[in-house]
Parts: structure tokens; sequence; C-alpha cells
């Protein structure tokens, strides 16, 4: 599928009715650290939207707070081809599975609601559109979830695009 330019993609966020939102740049504290990235651009940008929040970590019952996980061996759509995976970053304990079933929720809950655009928080290893943690570095490439999406159809947007 065709790489779409910023501009591109904040259009198609624009004209979404229905948008699929990171749950963390809503305001909730569901993060890895127990905080939230709560963005006045994102409230904006959604001004009149139907929104549906979701948190693939948590909803995969990871936790809040939860160790910080990181990518192994490649990004998010090399983990769903199987060829690499996602653990925590101190320990090491391999959560591919849990980072899979979530972005199979977030899926799920795109289309049971008709949302064609998914608005992510960049660089987490579940949702960076753009740019995900990748062996201890921050890598061109999406997390698990924004892959899934992206290669399910989607429109997949970042708050750093607004
Ligand atoms: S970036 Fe995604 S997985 Fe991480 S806290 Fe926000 S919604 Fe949850």
């Amino acid at each position: 599928m065709k790489e779409l330019s910023r501009e591109e993609r904040v259009a198609a966020l624009r004209e979404a009715r229905v948008v699929l939102v990171s749950a963390c740049l809503l305001g909730e504290a569901c993060r890895y650290d127990g905080k939230s990235k709560g963005s006045d651009k994102v409230m904006r940008a959604l001004e009149g939207k139907e929104v549906v929040p979701v948190c693939p970590e948590t909803g995969a019952g990871l936790g809040i707070p939860r160790p910080a996980v990181e990518l192994k061996g490649g990004a998010g759509a090399e983990v769903l081809e199987g060829r690499a995976r996602a653990a925590e970053v101190e320990s090491g304990r391999d959560r591919t599975e849990a980072f899979r079933r979530g972005a199979e929720l977030a899926l799920a809950a795109a289309r049971r609601f008709g949302a064609e655009v998914a608005l992510l928080k960049e660089r987490s290893p579940s949702c960076g559109t753009q740019g995900t943690h990748v062996d201890g570095v921050v890598v061109r490439g999406q997390g698990v979830t924004a892959a899934l999406l992206a290669r399910s159809g989607l429109t997949v947007v970042s708050d750093e695009d607004l």
C-alpha cells in the first residue's frame, strides 16, 4: 500500500467520522509508567467526531504500571510475521503474544465501530506509526498495533502529525 504523506494522513483524520484513538492521548493514565499523554491538540482534532479509545497493552492484560517493553529484531510488521518479538526491557521476558492480542483487540474495536482512521501515540512499541523502539533505539517503523491496523486498511495518524 502506498505510504501517505503527513498532509494526506491529517486530511484523512479531518474527514473521518469515527476515529480509533490511543487512550493515553485522551488523558487515560494507561501508559507503562502509570502516566497519560493527554494532549490539547489531539482533543481539538477530535472535536465533533465519534471516538473509540483503545489501549492495546492494558487490553491484553499487561496492567498499569507495567515493565517497559521494546521490540527485538524488527518492528511491528516483523512481529506480526513471526520474525521479531516484543520483550520487557529489563527482564527480557517475552511479551509477543500479549502485544499481538492487544493489536487484535484494537482491530476488533475498529471494525465493530466502523473506524477507518486511527490516531495513535508515536514511538510506542504498540502504537507508534512512523517510529518505534527496536533493540534499544528508535527506528523508522510501526508498533505492533499500528502495523496490524495499517495492513488491515486503516489510515494510521500520529499525535506528532498534528
Ligand atoms: S501508546 Fe498505546 S499501548 Fe501505550 S499506553 Fe498509549 S494506548 Fe496504551
